[in-house]
């Protein structure tokens, strides 16, 4: 019988959501045995070569990129997870939505003081993502079927819910796995 498939991807995170992923440790084995992988940054597969059982997605929507990395996402998984605060909210890179874009381009390229006066220029090429008016969730752009809180969410969460949802089991998310204290 064929194992469960899944996907990963970062969007505007700080890939930490993915090294928790990874601190499964010794479950790693495990893990290999009950699933494979496709499109990841954990195998480096860059494109979706077949469908996918469940997608987990860190960070949340900041460009155009990320728009198209998510959306792509949620065509090709059947389940689609938002990892982390950052998927699910904004998280840090959402601290710049209470300011115009405009003001954040220009202290970050033109104001700031470690920025040579010879170098003040916003970048502007077309090849460039577009920048986002501020920083969406992801369940803003697309529809998320699963949340799994922390920052970065501990490695035993995503241990138990992925192995859960790909098991066919209902998700046991007990309070020691999701406190933050
Ligand atoms: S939720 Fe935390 S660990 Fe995950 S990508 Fe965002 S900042 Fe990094």
């Amino acid at each position: 019988m064929s194992k469960p498939v899944i996907a990963t991807a970062s969007l505007a995170g700080c890939f930490g959501c993915h090294m928790s992923f990874l601190d499964i440790d010794a479950k790693i084995l495990p893990l290999v045995e009950l699933v494979e992988f496709n499109k990841s940054p954990i195998d480096d597969i860059k494109t979706f070569t077949k469908p996918v059982d469940v997608g987990l997605i860190e960070g949340g929507c900041c460009n155009s990129e990320n728009v198209h990395v998510l959306r792509s996402f949620r065509e090709n998984c059947k389940i689609l997870i938002s990892v982390g605060e950052c998927a699910i909210m904004g998280g840090l890179p959402a601290l710049r939505n209470t300011i115009p874009l405009k003001e954040c381009l220009e202290e970050a390229y033109m104001a700031s003081p470690t920025v040579d006066p010879a170098d003040r220029l916003i970048p502007n090429d077309e090849e460039l993502p577009i920048i986002l008016d501020k920083v969406y969730p992801c369940h803003e752009i697309v529809k998320v079927d699963y949340f799994l809180p922390g920052c970065p969410p501990s490695a035993d969460l995503i241990w138990e819910a992925l192995t859960a949802l790909v098991e066919g089991r209902p998700l046991n998310l007990t309070y020691d796995l999701i406190k933050f204290d």
